[in-house]
């Protein structure tokens, strides 16, 4: 029972044997590894991506985490990064060359757009951005160069949903890969792989940790894909996560169930009280009967998780500001996925970068952590009313 949910996360890869026996897997916290003969080191050298040689390569740690993120994933394999930015870009970059054209979802994770419309360019990699909420769209993109289709399924703030299934059976019609952001969902939540998608990319950052206290990334996909991302992107560009890191991540999927549960559960809640408040004019939420897509987050995702945004029915900038300032609970912070409730709004982030200046100055992004959903429906109450 190898794919049983708290098996992998309790037991899987940790053979606790070769750690003296410890319950909780040691932190390998070597740079390099040791071997008694010339010819053990030359066998090793053969298997870098399976057998301890050097920590930027492989890590026994890092190794039990590359097994469950696997498993957790459907796919062959795994590769941990020291960040979610770093996963995606090693992924896009390995099955990308110049001359090739890439489709991307629009308004995706910031750095993955920026991945995509400024590094790439420079080396002659052409893109399109579309909008996934149509799968046609991918299709009627296709130029005869097209080599990677990009998706985040909900995509980044505006939680726009891509058919996974469709979108995946128009790229294998052509001969195109599929690469999914799944951080939204986390693997517990949605199946990208299950659904035909070749590779699914996290930042382990959010949920997958979720405690707000380390950055790292995840690729999976199958066991030739990941050999060629390992011998190639991986080890030139040096990505790898720390073995101290990778143990945090470990304790965190322990308990990955459990803050979902209570993070989805509470969003819901919370999403149905600013559905209904005067001052809230739209909450982009799969999870609300009301939300366009909402059947199609019913068909691909078990469950809707606790990150969404919301427009305020407000005049300016400065009663946005009022809002957001005065909310107690929800810390004005980037990131999510952590056991505390966050804020995040677009209004700070646009103005002089020229950035997110296609989002309405209103929208406020919100993650629902793991505190009462009471006390944060108070909270947000208190703070509607200071518009
Ligand atoms: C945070 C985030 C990333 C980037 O991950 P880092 O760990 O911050 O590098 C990518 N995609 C999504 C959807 C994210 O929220």
């Amino acid at each position: 029972m190898n794919d049983d949910l708290s098996f992998i996360l309790n037991h899987l890869g940790e053979e606790r044997e070769s750690g003296y026996d410890a319950v909780v897997p040691p932190i390998v916290q070597s740079g390099n590894f040791t071997y008694p003969t010339v010819a053990a080191m030359r066998a090793v050298v053969q298997q870098e991506m399976d057998r301890p040689l050097y920590t930027r390569g492989y890590n026994p740690t890092v190794a039990i985490l590359r097994k469950k993120i696997a498993a957790l994933e459907h796919a062959d394999d795994a590769l941990i990064f020291s960040s979610g930015a770093a996963a995606m870009a090693a992924a896009v970059l390995s099955f990308t060359k110049a001359g090739d054209h890439i489709v991307c979802v629009h308004k995706p994770y910031s750095w993955t757009k920026k991945l995509v419309s400024e590094l790439l360019v420079r080396f002659g990699v052409e893109h399109t951005f579309v909008d996934g909420t149509d799968a046609e769209n991918y299709r009627k993109a296709i130029k005869p160069n097209t080599s990677l289709f990009i998706l985040e399924s909900p995509n980044s703030l505006t939680f726009e949903l891509q058919d996974l299934s469709a979108v995946a059976a128009i790229a294998k019609d052509h001969g195109i890969l599929t690469l999914c952001d799944n951080s939204f969902s986390s693997p517990l939540y949605q199946n990208p792989i299950a659904l035909g998608v070749d590779m699914v990319v996290h930042s382990a950052t959010k949920y997958l940790n979720g405690h707000s206290d380390v950055v790292a990334g995840a690729l999976a996909g199958s066991a030739a894909h990941m050999r060629q991302v390992m011998s190639k992107e991986f080890m030139t560009l040096g990505p790898a996560p720390s073995p101290h890191d990778a143990w945090l991540l470990i304790r965190g999927l322990r308990t990955l169930p459990l803050r979902m549960e209570r993070s989805a559960t509470s969003a819901d809640k919370v999403a149905r009280f600013l559905e209904a408040h005067a001052k809230v004019k739209r909450v982009h939420w799969p999870g609300l009967e009301s939300h366009p897509q909402h059947s199609l987050a019913k068909k691909q995702m078990k469950r809707v998780a606790g990150l969404m945004s919301i427009e305020l029915d407000a005049p300016d900038v400065a009663a946005v500001e009022r809002f957001c300032d005065n909310l107690k609970n929800f810390l004005i912070a980037v990131s999510w996925g952590g056991y505390e409730s966050l804020q995040w709004p677009v209004c700070a982030l646009q103005g002089p970068s020229g950035y997110y200046t296609d989002l309405p100055f209103t929208m406020v992004r919100l993650y629902v952590g793991l505190e009462d959903a009471d006390r944060l429906i108070a909270d947000l109450e208190q703070a509607l009313a200071k518009i």
